[in-house]
């Protein structure tokens, strides 16, 4: 589970969008965890300050001992997000796998009715890396396209300002012109962090 704390509109619009019935309860995700954004120690400093993400996450989550503990636990899940993390160049020596202390043997949330936001709201973006098998994998790839098309045709609209600003002088077109612009680099800005530069 990668856990995205910054919650971007497009992040709120994939959670609203999200189809319902999709989960099939394999417990997986809450088996595997990991935190993109912080270390282990970082998440307990946050904690210690008062941080209210870093201590939701903390309440349920504990870490492996080691890589080998989380593999034994889930080895195709432990595999898919390392060989995701290795694509964004992230070392498998830096990543820590977490397990829930909520989780049943039989899969089921022992907190299901208290489980705080953060599951509430898994898969939180088209990136998070779900495990294999797991039934928002389709769901969010397709999520995932529809969004770098949106990046592409935007792209293509900046293009064509280019285009427009050089054939005018006028300052209210120029103005106009501008304004798309910041439209535009904001929208690409939002998913610099998934690569939208390269898309
Ligand atoms: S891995 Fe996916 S299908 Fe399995 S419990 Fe988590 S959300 Fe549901
Ligand atoms: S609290 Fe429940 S839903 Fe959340 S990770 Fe733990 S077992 Fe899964």
């Amino acid at each position: 589970m990668i856990i995205i704390i910054a919650m971007e509109s497009y992040e709120e619009n994939f959670i609203n969008e999200r189809p319902d019935g999709l989960c099939k309860m394999c417990g997986k995700c809450c088996r595997t965890a990991i935190n993109r954004k912080y270390t282990y120690k970082e998440l307990r400093l946050m904690a210690f300050k008062g941080n209210e993400y870093a201590k939701e996450f903390l309440k349920i989550f504990i870490p492996y001992k080691s890589l080998e503990e989380a593999q034994s636990a889930a080895p195709d899940v432990v595999e898919k997000i390392l060989e995701e993390l290795n694509e964004n160049e992230i070392l498998r020596e830096e990543v820590t796998f977490y397990k829930c202390k909520y989780l049943l043997d039989n899969n089921m949330c022992s907190i299901y009715e208290e489980r705080p936001s953060i599951c509430v709201h898994y898969p939180q973006n088209a990136w998070t890396i779900t495990p294999p098998g797991c039934g928002y994998e389709t769901w969010s790839y397709m999520k995932q396209e529809e969004y770098k098309e949106k990046v592409r045709k935007a792209k293509e609209e900046y293009l064509e300002l280019q285009l427009m600003k050089r054939k005018t002088k006028d300052e209210i077109v120029l103005k106009k012109i501008s304004s798309v612009e910041n439209k535009i680099n904001n929208t690409i800005h939002k998913f610099s962090e998934y690569g939208s530069s390269n898309w």
